[in-house]
C-alpha cells in the first residue's frame, strides 16, 4: 500500500481582464518569481502530494516551467470554457495520471497566493473528518439582496466568505462532478447538490483572490540595495558641476565627461542595484562619444535602463565629500534637480556634504569624492 494520496486541482485558466495585465495575472513576476510560484509553495509545504494545474492554452508551456521543481508531483491540462469546465478537466487529468485512490482533493484557485499551509492542512483535516472541509470568513460588510423594486439586508452573523481551498472526500468529489449538470461559482455547490454536507473551516481575510490592478499592489515587491562611490581631482580652469547644478569655485573637476562626480556615484548605486554593469563599462572614457558630455545625458540613459529591468528608484542617499567649496547653500538645488531628472520626488533623495578634516587627497583641496546608495523596487505595473 503506498503512502497516502491528497490530490489539488489549482485553477489558473482565468483571462484575469481585471487587473490590466495583458498577460496572466498568475504570471505576474515577484522578484525572480511568480504569483503562481507564491500559491504553488504553500502547496509544497502542505500535505498535498499531486498536483494539476489547470491553465489557458497560451500559459501551459509558462506554468510547466513554473510548476518544475516543486515537491509534489505535477501534471497541467487547459481550462475549459467555464470554472466548473476548468476543475472538471483537472480532475480528470489527476485521476488520469496519478489514479483513482486518493483519499482527499482539493479545488484551490491559483490566483489566492496568500494561502497558507496551516489552511490547506485544515481544509483536508476536516474533509478527512466531516466529508469536506471550505475555507470561509465571516462577512464583514452587511449584505443586501436586491429584486426588483425591493431590498432586503440579510442577517449578518449568518453570512461567511467563501473562499478556496475546499476540500472533500475524493471518491465524493469525483462522483459530484460525474452528476454535475450546468456551470457553478465554487466547488462547494456541487458538492452539496450531490447530497454533500458542507463543512466551513476557518479561513482568512488575507486570502484574497488576486483580481484587480490594486491587488497587485498587495503582493510583495523585490526591492534591491546598490551602492556607488566616485572621485575626481579638482584643478584650475575646469567648471564645477555637481548634480547637474553649477556651483560657483575656483576649480573644476577633471575628467573625460564633465566629471560630475555625484551623478557618476549615484549611476553607479541605481545600475548596481539593478544588477546592470557599471558606468566604466556602460560609458568608457575611451569612447569619444562620452568626451565632455553632460552627466545628465548619461543619467537619462541609466534612468531608462533601470527602468527597462523593471525597477523604480524607491529612494537615493549621498554624500559629497569635499573640504572646498563650502556646498551647504547648493546642496537643496542639488536635490531638487537630483529629483526632477529622476522624475521622483525631493523628499526620496537625501544629499549630505562632509569633509575629511583636512586629511588626504580631498582633505588637501585636490579631489572630490562622493558616495551613494540607492534602493530600487520592482516597477508596477502601469
Ligand atoms: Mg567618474
Amino acid at each position: 500500500m503506498s503512502a497516502e494520496k491528497i490530490g489539488a486541482v489549482i485553477v489558473c485558466a482565468g483571462k484575469g481582464e481585471r487587473t490590466g495585465l495583458d498577460y496572466n495575472k498568475i504570471l505576474y513576476p515577484i522578484g525572480h518569481k511568480t504569483l503562481l510560484d507564491m500559491t504553488l509553495e504553500k502547496f509544497a509545504a502542505s500535505r498535498v502530494t499531486h498536483v494539476v494545474i489547470v491553465a489557458a492554452e497560451r500559459d501551459v508551456q509558462a506554468v510547466a516551467r513554473i510548476a518544475n521543481g516543486y515537491d509534489f508531483f505535477c501534471a497541467i491540462t487547459v481550462g475549459g470554457e467555464t470554472r466548473t469546465q476548468s476543475v472538471r478537466n483537472g480532475l480528470n487529468r489527476l485521476h488520469a495520471e496519478f489514479g483513482d485512490d486518493f483519499s482527499v482533493l482539493l479545488v484551490h484557485d491559483g490566483a489566492r497566493p496568500f494561502v497558507s499551509p496551516a489552511l490547506i492542512d485544515r481544509c483536508i483535516e476536516s474533509a478527512e473528518r466531516y466529508g469536506s472541509g471550505i475555507a470561509a470568513v465571516k462577512c464583514v460588510d452587511t449584505v443586501r439582496r436586491e429584486a426588483l423594486d425591493d431590498s432586503v439586508a440579510l442577517p449578518r452573523n449568518e453570512l461567511y466568505n467563501v473562499q478556496t481551498p475546499q476540500a472533500f472526500k475524493a471518491k465524493a468529489l469525483a462522483e459530484a462532478y460525474e452528476n454535475a449538470v450546468g456551470e457553478y461559482t465554487d466547488d462547494a455547490q456541487i458538492f452539496e447538490l450531490n447530497g454533500g454536507k458542507i463543512r466551513l473551516v476557518d479561513g482568512s481575510y488575507d486570502n484574497i483572490k488576486v483580481t484587480t490592478a490594486a491587488d497587485l499592489l498587495k503582493l510583495p515587491a523585490e526591492q534591491r540595495i546598490g551602492i556607488g562611490y566616485d572621485v575626481h581631482r579638482l584643478i584650475y580652469g575646469r567648471p564645477l558641476v555637481l548634480g547637474g547644478v553649477a556651483v560657483p569655485y575656483e576649480k573644476g573637476l577633471l575628467g573625460h565627461s564633465d566629471a560630475d562626480v555625484l551623478i557618476h556615484a549615484i549611476m553607479d548605486a541605481l545600475l548596481s542595484a539593478a544588477g546592470l554593469p557599471d558606468i566604466g563599462v556602460l560609458f568608457p572614457d575611451t569612447d569619444d562619444r562620452y568626451l565632455g558630455i553632460s552627466s545628465v545625458s548619461l543619467l537619462n540613459d541609466v534612468k531608462e535602463r533601470v527602468a527597462t529591468n523593471g525597477f523604480a528608484v524607491v529612494d537615493i542617499s549621498a554624500v559629497i565629500i569635499a573640504q572646498k567649496p563650502k556646498l551647504a547653500p547648493h546642496i537643496e538645488n542639488i536635490r531638487k534637480n537630483l529629483a526632477q531628472l529622476l522624475n521622483i520626488n525631493a523628499s526620496r533623495i537625501n544629499i549630505s556634504a562632509t569633509t575629511t578634516e583636512g586629511l588626504g587627497v580631498v582633505g588637501n583641496g585636490d579631489a572630490i569624492a562622493v558616495n551613494a546608495a540607492c534602493i530600487l523596487t520592482e516597477k508596477a505595473p502601469q
